[in-house]
């Protein structure tokens, strides 16, 4: 599958690269890694008039200690640099843990941080090639207007299939978002919009610029569990993140996400009130895998089932919070 043709612009600065996305905006797309976006480009899903390539800009990358305990991320920030960074692997586990699964060592070399949040959402019949889409008369995410996983309605489904963005919702996360008009940060949680389609809160002027940890969330043990076809290779078709903080072995807090279930990673209500104070034991630990499990709305959008991507959040959930709990 060739590539569009597409004008390639490489900006050397911050504002440089959002003058340029004003002046262009509607008719380009932003390349942080391109793991993502040169596959999707080759099967026709965008067909950009220019390509905004990212990858000169350094004030973008590095993962920064801050005085308060909190960190800062750069959004061209590898997954490989998340992956092994001491720092982040002894204040905020959960993210190597996540990181450390993406893909492959080549594609996390790759692959940034930014990316990993704005990453599309996925279905077995949007990630397909133009003449494959064409022959099923294409759908609503992409040049169509009906959706063949819950036809009869008008929403997208597609799977948000990132796996650092429920880890970062365990973390509490922010993120910053800039444009010719300035800076703003808002939480990871308000990013997504839970629909396939329109999937994130991002106009087409505005870059995703960097990412915040607060200090309060340093220290938390973390967890990542995934379901994925190749364990080598492959995106999450389930995938649940756990942060846990423990006082002399009762629980003080705990957040569980989880991702690739739902249009968007989903940060799982009232875990936390379930499990404060508590001592965890396998019934509690249950007890939250079926909340996660209730949550989770997995359609036919990948090779397995629903059914067997929804028990797998139960499962993982439990299993994922009594290793947190081991640590
Ligand atoms: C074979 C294969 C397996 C993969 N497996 C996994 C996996 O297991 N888990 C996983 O999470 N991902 C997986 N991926 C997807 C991808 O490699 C990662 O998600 C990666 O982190 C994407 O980052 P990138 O910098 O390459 O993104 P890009 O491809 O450059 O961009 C992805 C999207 O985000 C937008 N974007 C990028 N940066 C910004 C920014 N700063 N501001 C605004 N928009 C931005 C782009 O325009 C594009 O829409 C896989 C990809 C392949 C090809
Ligand atoms: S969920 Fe429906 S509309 Fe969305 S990509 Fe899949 S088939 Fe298309």
């Amino acid at each position: 599958m060739s590539l569009p043709e597409f004008k390639l612009l490489r900006p050397r600065t911050l504002e440089e690269a959002l003058a340029t996305l004003d002046t262009h905006a509607g008719n380009i797309r932003v390349l942080a890694g391109g793991t993502d976006l040169i596959p999707s480009m080759r099967q026709k899903l965008f067909e950009p008039q220019s390509v905004l390539d990212l990858r000169a800009i350094a004030e973008l990358r590095g993962i920064r200690p801050q005085a308060d305990g909190g960190l800062e991320i750069g959004a061209l920030t590898s997954i490989r640099s998340l992956e092994r960074s001491a720092f982040l692997r002894e204040h905020f586990p959960v993210l190597t843990e996540a990181a450390a699964t993406i893909a492959s060592p080549v594609l996390r070399n790759m692959g940034t941080i930014g990316g990993n949040i704005c990453l599309d959402t996925r279905c077995l019949w949007y990630n397909q090639s133009l003449t494959w889409r064409k022959g099923c008369g294409f759908c609503i995410k992409k040049d169509g207007d009906l959706c063949h996983v819950a036809p009869g309605g008008t929403k997208c489904w597609a799977a948000f299939s990132g796996d650092t963005p429920p880890a970062l919702l365990c973390l509490n996360a922010e993120v910053e978002i800039a444009s010719v008009a300035g800076r703003r940060r808002i939480a990871l949680n308000d990013f997504y919009t839970g629909s396939g389609d329109n999937y994130r809160r991002l106009q087409p002027n505005e870059l995703v610029t960097r990412v915040f940890l607060p200090a309060s969330m340093a220290d938390y043990h973390g967890v990542y569990r995934k379901l994925r076809v190749r364990g080598s290779i492959d995106y999450p078709l389930a995938g649940v993140a756990v942060a846990m903080k423990r006082t002399n072995g009762h629980i003080r807090d705990a957040r569980v996400a989880i991702t690739a279930v739902n249009p968007a990673p989903v940060l799982i209500p009232n875990v936390s009130e379930l499990l404060a104070d508590k001592n965890l034991d396998e019934t509690l630990a249950q007890m939250a895998g079926d909340l996660a499990a209730r949550v989770s709305k997995p359609l036919t959008t990948s090779a397995l089932t629903p059914e067997y991507r929804r028990e797998m959040i139960r499962v993982f959930t439990k299993r994922a919070l009594l290793a947190a709990a081991e640590n």
